[in-house]
């Protein structure tokens, strides 16, 4: 493994194309738009800024790192010498099923296909290439230069070498992966939404207010932030998809999202992104403006 395209260069393709070019591996970052990739290079800029600041690299790894990243507004020229692509476009099932046929049609044969969806199935992403035991999920966590984990996702037909390949060079990276079959959430949102889905459930039922409810799980169960505070974080429209894919992956009531949860999004409260979620935040920003502004 030496080239690595990166398709997507938002949030989470920046970061990924960041920590691949920072251990050494060839980048080719690729997005339909000019300015996301300009962005996406001045991000992972200042992020190294950061890093010798803090003295976690010397000064000379940034040009090193940033001389690794190429960017590309064309699939087919940014994958053409890959030998893993990371898919990580916007998450859209339809978007996502043209970008794995074109990586099927312009990456070399030997090149593994890798998705970081947090909800669309491995099975039928790979579905639509003609390569299906060489696809596979590679789940980085935001934000991506700073979280250990990488869950990784066999899809239904993907080989034990691929795995076995991408596992490994998870580890390179500095990652610790955790192995997942394909199923609706995978391990991790499969846990994690339906807790804060119970969360909106305890507010919507008056139970406990805002600040109580993510005080619990902070202070008595030593999570960093509460589930409510989390889910401003993540987006709220973002935890709502989520959940109708559990409950329309598994059929099971347990995890229909809480009509609370429905409403806020429809009324365009969705956390930190929209300045307005379970708290109130400094527009576009993660600056708390007041502790809640739930009533
Ligand atoms: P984002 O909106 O920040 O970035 C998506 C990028 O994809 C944009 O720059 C867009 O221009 C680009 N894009 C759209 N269509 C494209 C195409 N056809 N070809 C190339 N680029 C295209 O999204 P994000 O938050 O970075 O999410 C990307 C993926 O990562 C999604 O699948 C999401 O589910 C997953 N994910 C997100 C998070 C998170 O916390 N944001 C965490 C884990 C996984």
């Amino acid at each position: 493994m030496k080239n690595i395209s990166v398709i997507g260069s938002g949030t989470m393709g920046n970061g990924i194309a960041h920590v691949f070019a920072q251990n050494g591996y060839s980048v080719s970052l690729i997005d339909i738009k000019e300015e996301a990739l300009e962005r996406a290079l001045s991000t992972i800029s200042k992020n190294l800024d950061r890093m010798i600041s803090k003295e976690k690299i010397k000064a000379s790894d940034k040009e090193t790192t940033l001389n690794n990243i190429k960017i590309f507004t064309s699939i087919e020229l940014g994958v053409k010498d890959s030998d893993l692509i990371v898919e990580a476009a916007t998450e859209n099932k339809d978007l996502k099923f043209k970008i794995f046929k074109d990586m099927d049609v312009y990456a070399p044969k030997h090149c593994i296909l890798a998705s970081n969806t947090s909800s669309i199935s491995i099975t039928e992403l790979a579905a639509q290439t003609q390569r299906p035991q060489q696809v596979i999920g590679m789940h980085f966590m935001n934000p991506v230069p700073i979280m250990q984990l990488v869950e990784i996702i066999n899809g239904y037909s993907t080989s034990d070498t691929v795995t076995n390949t991408i596992e490994e060079l998870s580890k390179t990276i500095g990652k610790i992966p955790a192995m997942s079959n394909d199923y609706p959430g995978f391990i991790a949102n499969r846990i994690l939404m339906p807790m804060i889905n119970e969360a909106i459930w305890t507010l919507h039922e008056g139970v406990g207010d805002v600040n109580n409810i993510d005080n619990v799980m902070k202070l008595g169960m030593a999570h960093p932030m509460g589930p409510l505070q989390l889910a401003d974080f993540i987006g709220l429209d973002v935890c709502l998809a989520i959940l109708e894919v559990l409950y329309e992956g598994f059929g099971n009531p347990k995890y229909a999202p809480c009509p609370l949860l429905v409403n806020m999004v429809n009324a365009g409260k969705k956390g930190v992104k929209s300045g307005e979620g379970f708290y109130s935040w400094t527009h576009g920003t993660k600056e708390l403006v007041v502790s809640s502004s739930f009533h």
